[in-house]
């Protein structure tokens, strides 16, 4: 049976949604599927016998939510660009429920975050017109942690009363340790997913790494754009300098001997000087003004970016190397999957790293 968590939220495992997608309820009228895959072949291939009829609403990519979003730059190296974000259908006895599914599987280095605005909006609509019961396999991980991230959401709680709340309707859920520590960054970013915030770039890079380490080939289309080519981007943000974003993206950093540049200040991740590997406990800037940062990272000889399209041995996939100029071949720095040490003592990992005495930063 379906734990009630809230009013017209349910949590529950695969045999409830199954139960209820064949035969009906007068409680439930939606169901958000979190399995490893979107198809409802799945619940056949879990037991046989079963059949579900479906009728596809609409299928969105991870491709088609960037362009929504219009960020830019979107979430475009965590989640590949083809990706199913989710599959939304009319299903069950009469086609009356409406599913949506989205493929999350239950590990520690899933990628959850990307997720969760597409399911927290479902949920959100679902229970103005009805019940909706969230499962996954077991109804311990996966689902728990989406009504963990929607507790937080909707009732501005940490993630520990958040789960804690949780335990009180369905007292077995367990989120894996992966998606905890995603939750927290879900509460250190205001309960929103921002793709700008410090905080997701490094969690980002540490998806990246992670699949990097596995043997996973990196798709090189999901480096981040060369901004030396891109003289558009560099002229956009020098005429925005200052004003709406209070030059939080202000910084331009080119090569010291030919002036070419190489990166800009939002591709820069930010560590906190002399803290140890904290790949996901990076501290918030306190101040995003160029002045401060630089004060306050001046003890740190070199500055870390995120992996950029000009860094041909990241792209030929090799584990670690130079870093230098396409334009005069000048070393500007070195990278290694698995970390490098700046000066003021902390790992970064993985670590894109440019000297200071290579680069000069001009505010436009
Ligand atoms: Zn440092
Ligand atoms: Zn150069």
């Amino acid at each position: 049976m379906p734990y009630l968590v809230r009013e017209n939220l349910f949590i529950g495992n695969i045999g409830d949604a199954a139960e209820v997608l064949q035969n009906g309820s007068s409680e439930i009228s939606h169901v958000l599927s979190v399995l490893s895959s979107a198809s409802i072949s799945f619940f056949a291939e879990w037991r046989s016998g079963i059949a579900i009829d479906t009728k596809e609403i609409k299928k969105v990519y991870v491709s088609d939510q960037d362009s929504l979003e219009d960020t830019g730059h979107g979430s475009e190296f965590a989640l590949s660009s083809d990706k199913l974000l989710y599959l939304l259908e009319y299903a069950g006895k009469d086609l009356k429920m409406t599913r949506m599914a989205t493929p999350i599987r239950d590990m520690e280095s899933e990628n959850l975050l990307d997720y969760l605005d597409a399911c927290l909006d479902f949920i959100h609509t679902s229970r103005k017109e009805g019940g909706v019961l969230v499962h996954c396999f077991a109804g311990v991980s996966r689902s728990a942690a989406i009504i963990t991230a929607y507790l937080m959401r909707t009732e501005q709680l940490s993630q520990e009363d958040a789960l804690a709340s949780l335990q009180q309707s369905c007292e077995h859920v367990c989120p894996n340790d992966g998606f905890l520590e995603q939750l927290k960054l879900f509460e250190r970013m205001g309960f929103k997913v921002d793709h700008s915030s410090p905080l997701y770039k490094r969690f980002r890079l540490k998806v990246l790494g992670d699949s990097y380490n596995r043997g996973e080939k990196i798709d090189t289309s999901k480096l981040r754009d060369d901004p030396g080519l891109s003289s558009k981007e560099v002229s956009l943000i020098e005429t925005t300098t200052g004003r709406e974003n209070n030059g939080t993206k202000s910084g331009v950093y080119r090569c010291k001997k030919c002036r070419r540049v190489v990166a800009l200040e939002e591709h820069v991740v930010d560590h906190t000087p002399g803290e140890g590997e904290t790949s996901f406990g990076w501290h918030k800037r306190r101040n995003n003004s160029l002045d401060n940062k630089l004060g306050g990272q001046d003890q740190c000889s070199s500055i870390f970016v995120e992996p950029l399209s000009w860094m041909t041995p990241v792209k030929e996939g090799a584990m670690e190397g130079k870093l230098s100029c396409v334009n005069c071949e000048g070393r500007l720095g070195y990278f290694n999957w698995s970390g490098i040490q700046c000066s003021c003592g902390s790992w970064i990992t993985p670590a894109f790293q440019l000297h200071r005495s290579r680069v000069d930063i001009s505010s436009v």
